[in-house]
């Protein structure tokens, strides 16, 4: 891979990772013990009540944002994870066949771990 599509993949996952957490702030914290973990902080509608029908709506409103806060945190690790192999001259390979990441894959999805073949193999 030549040096100018390389910097143009890392720019973009250094975009995305900044995106990614800053999502993840508007409705987290980050864990100051684990790197790359947050906490959802569990929603206060700001009533004073308590009443049940408010407990019940922030409820719902805590189990849907741990949903988001899962799937944007299992984008950020692999966007790390890129641009640790990107920082170890080591991007771009499949973690199955070891062979070169297609590069429209990559310029698709600049996270990918693997070939189109063999993501294609897995998900069957
Ligand atoms: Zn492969």
């Amino acid at each position: 891979m030549d040096k100018k599509t390389l910097s143009e993949l890392k720019k973009k996952l250094e975009q995305e990772r900044t995106l990614l957490e800053k999502d993840l702030l508007k409705f987290a914290d980050k864990d100051k013990k684990m790197p790359d973990d947050y906490d959802t902080r569990f929603p206060d509608l700001g009533g004073r009540s308590s009443a049940p029908d408010e407990d019940a709506k922030e409820t719902e409103m805590y189990e849907n944002l741990l949903a988001v806060e899962y799937a944007l945190e299992i984008r950020l690790k692999e966007v790390n994870e890129a641009l640790g192999k990107i920082k170890e001259d080591d991007y771009g390979h499949c973690e199955i066949c070891k062979e070169n990441i297609q590069l429209d894959r990559l310029k698709a999805n600049a996270a990918a771990k693997t070939c189109i073949n063999c993501n294609s193999k897995n998900s069957l």
